[in-house]
């Protein structure tokens, strides 16, 4: 399985993707994960990448494009993987297409998940992260009192810095201007699908198999 997850931030990118991976064995390429564990550990990517993080802006192109290729050299990756926040303009989505011909490697598909703003700016707001593995939740399961830290590792679970409502309208202002016009560029290739990620998690999984399954026997 070879597949890209597309859409805006807070459409259930990461939590598809994790079920996914859960259940196929895929390589799961979050550059927003890469990113944070490389902020949190100050590497050299990590220091460049924080400011712009920060403010909500895209981290640039050539820095996004060697941290993928890097991502791609591993033979597991190279067999299955799912990008998830990669590409996210029209420059990165050339330069993986040079690096699947270099690699002689094709993918499966463009899957887009769909939500209308006002959700997404709710779950965003509402999100909590673990700040270990990354395992996303929503302030409602914790008002409750029954969720105090991740339920997977017992790690903190914090608001993200660009989760913050200032910061979440210019992201998304973001993505309308830069990323989703990648939606066109991916839609030429035949093999895009778009599904609406309003619906509960489980049934967007569903629907996601589905296409897979229809792209490619095997899977
Ligand atoms: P995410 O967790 O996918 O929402 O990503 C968090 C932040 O990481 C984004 O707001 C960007 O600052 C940065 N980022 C992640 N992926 C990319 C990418 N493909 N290109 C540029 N910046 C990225």
């Amino acid at each position: 399985m070879r597949i890209i997850l597309f859409g805006p931030p807070g459409v259930g990118k990461g939590t598809q993707a994790k079920l996914l991976t859960q259940e196929f064995g895929a390589v799961h390429i979050s550059t927003g994960d890469l990113l944070r564990e490389a902020v949190k550990n100050e590497t050299p990517l990590g220091v460049k990448a924080k400011q712009y993080m920060e403010g909500g802006n895209l981290v640039p192109d050539d820095i996004m494009i060697s941290l993928i290729q890097e991502m791609l050299s591993s033979e597991n990756a190279r067999k299955s993987f799912i990008l998830d926040g990669f590409p996210r303009t029209v420059a990165q989505a050339r330069a993986l297409d040079e690096m699947f011909e270099r690699m002689g490697i094709a993918l499966d598909g463009v899957i887009s998940l769909r939500v209308d703003h006002d959700v997404v700016i709710s779950r965003l707001s509402t999100r909590r992260m673990c700040r270990k593995c990354g395992r996303i939740y929503s302030l409602s399961q914790l008002e409750n009192g029954q969720i105090t830290v991740c339920t997977a590792c017992g790690g903190e679970l914090y608001q993200r810095e660009d989760d913050k409502p200032e910061t979440i309208r210019h992201r998304l202002d973001v993505y309308l201007e830069q990323t989703k016009p990648l939606k066109e560029f991916y839609r030429q290739t035949g093999r895009f699908t778009q599904i609406d990620g309003m619906q509960e998690i489980g049934y967007v999984h569903k629907m996601i198999l589905d296409i897979l399954y229809k792209n490619k026997s095997h899977v």
